[in-house]
């Protein structure tokens, strides 16, 4: 693993200066980093999707818990150094790596066997739309074990009706059960951030009976206008108010309840209702 002194050479030799837009904020404890691999609860079978290795720190722990580990990477000098820093520091499963330069939210394919965990210490500004993404490109994940900025963990894993509940926590929801896993300081952190993290886990569960694009669609529109009645808020989506209700009411949702208050499976359930005449 990659204490506070080599992620600086590694740096000092790529001439890197994290950038904020790209999220990079590098692990050096080697604690934190046996805490997440440990609590992702990995098999030795397990293909592990790492998004945004980075300087490799994370990467370096994971390599022996696992078959393989696939790593996406966007920025190119980290990518393709990433190589030389495991086969230096971890030759004997270097074999075990491959590094895949790349946009994790526009990656289709990947090479190898597919992966069935993602770990990773995401990059914090783009990690909802990434889980998600990978969620559902890939249906042979069926575990994640992301580090994010706790508010964001907070609002994956919340549960209807609290104040965290919102637009993650039922997208999120429709994948798998979402649990918080932890809470990780700035200290661990190069360059420190100036946010708390925290740890989220996935478990993949069948999703709700329904379509998903459609069930989105209407997620999306009741959290658009917070705090209102969803017979209002859902208005447009609907057509009109009284659409909404009669859509509402055939879902047997209250229409005066607002869409902090409903499940993804509620959503699911209101998005399969038909369509009203105009
Ligand atoms: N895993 C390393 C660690 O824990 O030390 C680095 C984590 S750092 C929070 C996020 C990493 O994601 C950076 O290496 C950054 O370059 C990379 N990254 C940012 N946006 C990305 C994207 N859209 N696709 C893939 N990698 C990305």
């Amino acid at each position: 693993m990659l204490g506070p002194a080599v992620i600086r050479e590694l740096a000092q030799q790529l001439d890197l200066r994290p950038t904020k837009s790209l999220g990079q904020n590098f692990l050096h404890d080697a604690n934190t980093i046996r805490r997440i691999v440990r609590t992702a609860g990995l098999r030795e079978d397990d293909v592990v999707l790492e998004v945004g290795p980075g300087l490799g720190s994370l990467t370096l722990g994971l390599l022996p818990a696992v078959a393989r580990v696939t790593a996406v990477e966007i920025d190119p000098r980290l990518a393709a150094l990433l190589p030389a820093t495991v086969g230096t520091r971890a030759p004997d499963l270097a074999d075990r790596l491959t590094v895949v330069q790349a946009d994790a939210l526009r990656i289709g394919e990947l090479p190898g066997p597919p992966p069935t965990a993602l770990v990773a210490n995401l990059p914090y500004n783009v990690a909802v739309p990434v889980l998600l993404h990978l969620l559902e490109l890939l249906p042979t994940l069926d575990r994640a074990l992301i580090l994010v900025q706790a508010e964001v963990a907070e609002r994956l894993a919340a549960a209807p009706g609290s104040g965290a509940y919102g637009i993650p926590s039922v997208k999120a929801a429709w994948y798998g059960e979402v649990r918080r896993a932890g809470s990780v300081g700035r200290r661990v952190f190069w360059p420190e951030p100036n946010v708390d993290s925290g740890l989220v886990s996935l478990t993949r569960r069948p999703p709700p009976e329904g379509d998903r694009v459609a069930t989105f669609a209407v997620v999306d529109a009741a959290f658009a206008p917070r705090r209102k009645s969803l017979r209002s808020g859902l208005a447009r989506w609907a057509g009109s108010p009284a659409a909404a209700e009669q859509r509402l009411r055939a879902a047997g949702i209250e229409p005066s309840m607002r869409g902090e208050q409903l499940s993804v499976t509620d959503f699911a359930r209101l998005a399969a209702t038909d369509p009203v005449e105009p």
